[in-house]
Order: structure tokens, then C-alpha cells, then sequence
């Protein structure tokens, strides 16, 4: 036999696949592993086969090989074993073949339980089904929704409460098998965390719009007493008209009701506005446009800047431009930041003046607040953002820090620069709405 076998390899691919159910498997063991001998005895021609595996650097025995496969099984046991983050591997199908003792921990579910389970029981409804596309889609279309990306999902557990989780899965190809492997890490403490700081920012940030308030209190009693002062001259007037022995007419006396009218509804309107700004609402996220926030917190400086003389320049504010924020928050910073401005210029001999401008920088809303006031010395400059850092007898030194953790909360910034007229300019920035 080996005499008409001038190439083993030949003589492998000629007679092992036609014997042999796993062909390519075998064809490519046996490439480089049969050996054949002859040997006579008793003048009978012998022949062995030897399958000899060293060629293929692989252990020379079977039971060495069995030793070697075991001692793999038990380190990918330990590394699933030990892992912190939840390990499932499932088919392409979605059903589960392993799962990992952190995953019964995130899960509360016994491997036992969910092995050979599809991998929607480990998510509320509405998202296995979806799992079960993305998978499908993946195999037909090799769109990438989940594989090797990353994403925030809704777990389910076992008594079918529902966790965020961070879900990031894998692929493998294993014996002309696809596996996903899918590692899940549970984000409810640092969900609870980070809802914990947003309390907090938002109480801070509350505490810093009183504060403002108090620090404007003289302006905003001013913004009031100035209506109520006019409602008391036009109802004198209108009551030294009755008194009077003239003949009443309607036409004056509807007008003087008018204005009296006019005033009172000033004057509420300053108090809703005071209100609206310091109330504690929930820090919904809604789209509004920049000009929008600048002018609603222009207006509640009005009266007192014209009291102030202080000028405000708006014509560089770019309509249109919006934003996805949380309103009073945005009103907040600017309010800090026209009231500084204002503070700033106020009692400055000639024209003193607050330029804002808002512009589109590629996605991002810029806004500018500047003034001509005395600027603020380099030394200050790195100290402004610190909380408690005040420069002004009276001031609480809280605004620009709030400011800023307000701008981080909307992964927006804020910084300083020196103005072009000497004075400070603040800088703002904002994701625009895609
Ligand atoms: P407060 O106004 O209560 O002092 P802020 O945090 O708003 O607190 O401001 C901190 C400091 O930054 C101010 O005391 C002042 O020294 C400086 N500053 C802020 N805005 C301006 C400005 N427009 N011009 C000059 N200095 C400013």
C-alpha cells in the first residue's frame, strides 16, 4: 500500500473523505498527521496507520489533548466565574447557553433557569423582541445596532422589576458557529447617583436664584412701586375729576381706568415673573430659542436698568437659534450674568452698556454677555467659577459656580475672556437642537 502511495497528502484526500462524515475537519487534521508503516511478518505484508499529531505542534496523544481542553474549560470557568460584569453567551438565536454567576446576580435568575432560554426573558417585552431584530438584522445585513457598540437598555429581573444596563455584545464564530457573548453591567447605583447630584444641582441652583433675588431686591421693589405709584396718581386724578364741579367726561375717565388698568397689570406681571423664577419646578428639558431666554431675562432688569441708565444691546442676538435645555435654568445663568454685568457698569460716569450676542458655531449656540465695566484682574480671572469667591461687600460669590455646574448639567460651558471695551465678556456655549 504505501509503495502506490507516492504522496500521503494525495492518499489522504483519495480515501479518508470517502470514509470519513467529517470530511474538512479531518482533511485538515490528517494533512499533516497520518504516517503509514509495513512491516512483514511471517511473510505477510502488515500495515499500520499511525496518526501522529506532532506536526501539527498539537499534544501526541489523545488524552494529553482531553488534559489540555479541560485545563481551557476550566480557565474560561474562572474568568466567567470571577468576572464583575454579567457574561451570557448565547446562539444565534438568541438562546442562552451560558450564564455567568454575576448575571444571576443581576438578574436573580439561576443559570439553570435561563440557560436554553431565549435572551428576552432577561428584558421587559418591548425590548426582547427588538433584541431578537437586532440579532437577525446583524446575521442578514451585518447592520450593527448592538455588536460591538456599546447601550443603555432595560434589564428585567426575575420578579420583573426593571434596572437600566449598560449592554455591550460580541461576536464569535466557533466551529462554523456564531456566538454572541453579551456583557451587561447593572447602572442602577449609578442611575440613583447621578439622579442624587441632579437633586442636588437643582436645590443648589434654586438656592442661587433666591440669592439672586435678594441681591436684586431693591430693583424689583422699585420694578413694583413704580406702577403702584402711577395707579395712585391717575386714581387721585380721577378722584379729584368726581369731586370736581365740572361735568364728568367719560372719554377722560375711561382713559385714566385704562392706565390704571395698564399699571396694575405691570405690576403683576413682575411679581409672576419674580415667581416663575424662583419657583422650584421640576427640571423638565424643553426646545426654546436662545433670543427667547435673552429676552425674557433682559426683562426683568428693564426698570431697573432705566433707573441705572445702563444700556442693553441686543441687535447681535441671531434669532431662531434652539436649544433642548431646561428653561429656567439657562434664564438662571443669564440673569447671573447680565446682573454681574449691570452691577459692573452701573455707577460708571459715561454710557455704561451690557452687549449680548448669540451666534450658531457649527452645532453649537454661542452666547456672549459683555460689558464696559472695569474687567476683572488676571489674578481674579482663575478664581471667578470657585463658589464663595466675591469681589463686592454684599455678594454671595455663588452665581458664576452655579452657573457652571448648571452649563456642565447641559453639556454646554462657560467661560471668561476680557471684552473688547476693557470690560468682562462671558462666554456660553450650548448644544444647538439637531
Ligand atoms: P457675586 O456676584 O455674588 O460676587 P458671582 O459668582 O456671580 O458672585 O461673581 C464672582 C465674582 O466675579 C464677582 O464678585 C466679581 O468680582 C467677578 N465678576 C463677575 N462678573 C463680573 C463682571 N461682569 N465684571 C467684573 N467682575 C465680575
Amino acid at each position: 500500500l504505501p509503495s502506490r502511495v507516492a504522496d500521503r497528502r494525495e492518499w489522504v484526500s483519495r480515501w479518508l473523505p470517502a470514509s470519513c462524515p467529517q470530511h474538512a475537519a479531518c482533511n485538515k487534521l490528517f494533512n499533516h498527521a497520518l504516517s503509514v508503516r509495513e512491516t512483514r511478518v511471517f511473510g505477510v505484508l502488515c500495515c499500520g496507520f499511525y496518526f501522529d499529531f506532532s506536526h501539527s505542534g498539537m499534544a501526541t496523544d489523545v488524552s494529553q489533548l482531553e488534559r489540555e481542553l479541560n485545563a481551557l474549560k476550566a480557565q474560561m470557568n474562572a474568568i466567567f466565574a470571577a468576572a464583575v460584569d454579567g457574561l451570557v453567551l448565547t446562539d444565534e438565536r438568541g438562546v442562552i447557553e451560558v450564564f455567568n454567576p454575576a448575571a444571576e446576580a443581576i438578574f436573580d435568575y439561576s443559570a439553570q433557569e435561563v440557560i436554553g432560554r431565549n435572551l428576552g426573558v432577561l428584558m421587559p417585552a418591548r425590548y426582547g423582541l427588538k433584541h431578537d431584530g437586532f440579532i437577525r438584522r446583524y446575521l442578514q445585513t451585518g447592520e450593527r445596532r448592538i455588536i460591538g457598540i456599546g447601550r443603555e437598555l432595560v434589564g428585567r429581573r426575575s420578579d420583573g422589576s426593571e434596572f437600566p444596563m449598560d449592554l455591550s455584545v460580541g461576536t464569535v464564530n466557533v466551529n462554523d458557529r456564531r456566538i454572541f457573548i453579551g456583557i451587561i453591567r447593572d447602572l442602577s447605583s449609578r442611575k440613583a447617583i447621578e439622579r442624587a447630584l441632579e437633586e442636588q444641582r437643582e436645590r443648589l441652583a434654586r438656592v442661587g436664584r433666591i440669592s439672586t433675588l435678594g441681591e436684586m431686591a431693591s430693583a424689583i421693589a422699585h420694578e413694583i412701586n413704580q406702577p403702584l405709584a402711577a395707579i395712585t396718581t391717575y386714581a387721585s386724578v380721577g378722584g379729584r375729576l368726581i369731586e370736581g364741579d365740572r361735568a364728568l367726561d367719560p372719554e377722560r375717565m375711561n382713559e385714566l381706568f385704562q392706565k390704571i388698568e395698564e399699571q396694575a397689570k405691570r405690576a403683576s406681571e413682575v411679581i409672576r415673573g419674580v415667581r416663575g423664577f424662583v419657583q422650584n419646578r421640576e427640571s423638565v428639558h424643553s426646545s426654546f430659542t436662545v433670543d427667547e431666554a435673552i429676552l425674557s431675562s433682559v426683562e426683568l432688569f428693564e426698570i431697573a436698568w432705566q433707573r441705572q441708565r445702563v444700556k442693553v444691546d441686543l441687535e447681535g442676538v441671531e434669532r431662531g437659534l434652539v436649544i433642548t435645555a431646561v428653561r429656567t435654568q439657562i434664564e438662571q445663568v443669564l440673569v447671573n450674568l447680565l446682573h454681574n454685568a449691570a452691577e459692573a457698569t452701573a455707577g460708571m460716569a459715561r454710557d455704561p452698556r451690557v452687549i449680548v450676542r448669540a451666534r450658531a458655531d457649527e452645532n453649537t449656540a454661542r452666547i456672549a454677555v459683555e460689558d464696559n465695566g472695569p474687567g476683572v484682574p488676571e489674578m481674579a480671572a482663575e478664581q471667578l467659577f470657585e463658589p464663595f469667591f466675591t469681589t463686592k461687600p454684599d455678594g454671595t460669590g455663588l452665581g458664576l459656580s452655579i452657573s457652571q455646574s448648571i452649563m456642565t448639567a447641559h453639556k454646554g460651558t462657560i467661560h471668561y475672556e476680557p471684552g473688547e471695551w476693557g470690560g468682562a465678556r462671558f462666554v456660553l456655549t450650548l448644544p444647538l437642537k439637531a
